[in-house]
């Protein structure tokens, strides 16, 4: 029985995580639930799943999750620090991060201090604090198990090849609702446009950051950490299918991949239930239903936010942190019908080159600068 904690807990993938443990009774016990202003879906997953803990980020909720709850054995809290202190708790084996954007951060670093495993859906973590945190997790000797299709394609691939140095890696991308546009067709392109995946159901700004391929960028970033990898060894291929996650090659040429439908349950069990493939009744992928399974090269000049996240990746050091701020302000901007789609890349390039650079940034110079970049960003978006 592993015990699980699963932050963000009414999102796109908490809300998965929830049916994969339901269908795994006899695998995983829910500790604890937290979520941060959608009190309603908290309270009805608290009373059908039982959790012993709950946690509502926004204060000003507090008291309605308390009195709903009031009548069964289940502790409730409030408020960010309140989701530092239940990733430590003694009865949690299992950390999921699955909330989004930089609030990710500190509780990962508080769960991976506790030694707690984790299964890490919050890319924006690794992209903020890659090296941060995965030095912590190596000293602290804890695996971070991938939630991310592609990088759980990868995980998968290099089961049994430990030892077998990888040449490169090639994470797909669907290329998102506006493949194959050009620049000027995109000026104009709406929020509602923008969140219609072609694939992939998912929360909005993942939804916007795929339609913008920074969603890959921060994946770029993301496997770099994750299987510690040089930067010339990430490749990225178009492949509007989505069956393909993503391809390992090896050293003798030999290129490993993982395929299956587009469905997020799959790596969710795969990183809660490692090493056992547990069985599921997910539905299965049949070749005859996807005759032509296709490529293309990823169009760097009309998606500039790839292009920048390389260059955040190449520079190194807190410019990673100012993309990653400067995209989270600029998609919130998107959704709010305050910029457009195109001026998202101009925000990013303009605070990545305007806030202090820093080489070798401790903890609270990523606290800093990702304060910095949001103001800078802010200021562009008025
Ligand atoms: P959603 O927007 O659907 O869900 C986000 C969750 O985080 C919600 O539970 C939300 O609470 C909570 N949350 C938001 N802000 C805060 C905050 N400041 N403090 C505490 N909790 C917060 O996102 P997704 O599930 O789509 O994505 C979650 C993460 O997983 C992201 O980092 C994303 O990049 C990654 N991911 C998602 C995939 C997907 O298929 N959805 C695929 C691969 C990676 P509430 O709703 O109550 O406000
Ligand atoms: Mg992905």
């Amino acid at each position: 029985m592993k015990r699980i904690a699963i932050l963000g807990s009414t999102g796109s993938i908490g809300t998965q995580a929830l049916e994969v443990i339901k269908a795994n009774p006899d695998s995983f016990e829910l500790e604890v639930i937290t979520a941060h202003s959608n009190a309603d879906l908290l309270i009805a997953q608290a009373l059908a799943f039982k959790p012993n803990v709950v946690v509502i980020a926004r204060e000003d909720l507090y008291e309605q999750v308390r009195d709903a709850l009031q009548h069964e054995d289940i502790k409730v809290y409030a408020g960010a620090n309140a989701l530092n202190s239940v990733v430590e708790m003694s009865t949690v084996d299992m950390v999921l991060t699955a909330m989004v954007g930089y609030a990710g951060l500190q509780p990962t670093i508080r769960a991976i201090q506790a030694g707690k495993q984790i299964a890490l859906a919050n890319k924006e973590t690794l992209v903020v604090a890659g090296q941060l945190i995965t030095e912590l997790a190596r000293e602290k000797g804890v695996n971070i198990y991938p939630v991310d299709s592609e990088h759980s394609a990868i995980f998968q691939c290099l089961a049994g090849e430990f030892h077998n140095p990888i040449e490169k890696i090639i994470l797909t991308a669907s290329g998102g609702p506006f493949r194959g546009r050009k620049a000027e067709e995109l000026r104009l392109v709406t929020k509602a446009q923008a969140l219609k995946h072609p694939n992939w159901d998912m929360g909005a700004k993942i939804t916007i950051d795929s339609a913008s391929l920074m969603n890959k960028g921060l994946e770029v970033i993301e496997a770099k950490w994750l299987f510690g990898l040089r930067n010339d060894q990430i490749e990225v291929v178009v492949h509007p299918q989505s069956i393909i996650h993503s391809l390992v090659q090896f050293e003798d040429g030999s290129i490993k991949a993982q395929l299956g439908l587009p469905d997020m349950k799959l790596p969710i069990q795969y990183a809660l239930g490692y090493p056992q493939r547990l069985k599921s009744d997910f539905p299965r992928f049949n070749f005859l239903d996807y005759p032509q399974l296709t490529f293309e090269q990823p169009d760097l000049k009309t998606f500039r936010n790839l292009q920048l996240a390389y260059n955040a990746m190449e520079q190194g050091g807190n410019m990673p942190c100012i993309l990653n701020a400067a995209n989270e302000v600029a998609v919130s901007a998107f959704l709010r019908d305050e910029v457009g789609f195109l001026e998202m890349s101009d925000i990013i390039e303009s605070c990545m080159a305007k806030v202090m650079y820093i080489a070798n940034p401790s903890y609270n110079d990523y606290v800093d600068t990702d304060r910095e970049a949001r103001l800078r960003a802010l200021e562009l978006v008025k």
